[in-house]
C-alpha cells in the first residue's frame, strides 16, 4: 500500500516557512489506519520487545497499540510538567531555546528491551532525548519507528547506533 497518498503537506504550519505532514488522512481512513499498524508492527516481527516508549503527544497514536500487540507494556514520555509521579528529564535543543522530556522513574526496568515510536523523525532531537531517558533507566533501545522520516533533516545521524524503520520516507 502507497501510504504517502495519506500524508497531507501543510505549508507554513506551525510557523511560516515550514511544510509540516499531517498524518490524520492515514488514520481516518479504518483500513489505512489498520495497514499502517500491521506495518509497524512488522518491522518487530520475532523481536522480543518489553516496552513501547510513546513520545507526546502524536506517538501516543501508534505505541500503545503496538504495545497491545506486542505483549509489552506502554510508556509515555511527556513535555515537561505534565507526568505526576517522580520523573527523570532530558533537554534538548530546538531550533530557538529547548524543549524537556520527562519519563516515569518506574517505567522501566534494568535490562528491558524498549521500541521508541514516534509519528515523525524530523532533526532527532525529541527521539535522541527520549532514548537517553531510557539508557538513564537502564532499558535497551532495541529500535526507533516512526511513520514518517524526513531525511533530508538527518535526524538518523542523531539516532547513530539505534536501528531506525520508517513506513515513509521524504
Ligand atoms: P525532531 O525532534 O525530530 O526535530 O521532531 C520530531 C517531533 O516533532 C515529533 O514528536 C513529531 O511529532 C514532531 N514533528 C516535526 N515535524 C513534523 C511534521 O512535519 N509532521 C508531524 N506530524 N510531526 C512533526
Amino acid at each position: 500500500m502507497d501510504f504517502s497518498t495519506y500524508i497531507r503537506d501543510i505549508e507554513d504550519f506551525p510557523k511560516p516557512g515550514v511544510v509540516f505532514k499531517d498524518i490524520t488522512p492515514l488514520l481516518k481512513d479504518p483500513k489505512v489506519f489498520q495497514k499502517a499498524s500491521d506495518a509497524l508492527l512488522g518491522f518487530t516481527s520475532n523481536m522480543q520487545i518489553d516496552k513501547v516508549v510513546g513520545v507526546d503527544s502524536r506517538g501516543f497514536i501508534f505505541a500503545p497499540l503496538l504495545a497491545s500487540r506486542l505483549g509489552a507494556g506502554f510508556v509515555p514520555v511527556r513535555k515537561s510538567g505534565k507526568l505526576p509521579f517522580k520523573t527523570l528529564s532530558e533537554s534538548y535543543a530546538l531550533e530557538y531555546g529547548e524543549d524537556t522530556l520527562e519519563m516515569h522513574t518506574d517505567a522501566i526496568l534494568k535490562g528491558e528491551k524498549v521500541l521508541v515510536h514516534d509519528d515523525v523523525l524530523a532533526t532527532g532531537g525529541t527521539a535522541s532525548a527520549v532514548c537517553k531517558l531510557v539508557e538513564k533507566l537502564g532499558g535497551e533501545v532495541v529500535q526507533c519507528n516512526f511513520l514518517i522520516e524526513l531525511t533530508f533533516l538527518n535526524g538518523a545521524d542523531k539516532l547513530n547506533g539505534y536501528p531506525i524503520k520508517a513506513l515513509l520516507q521524504y
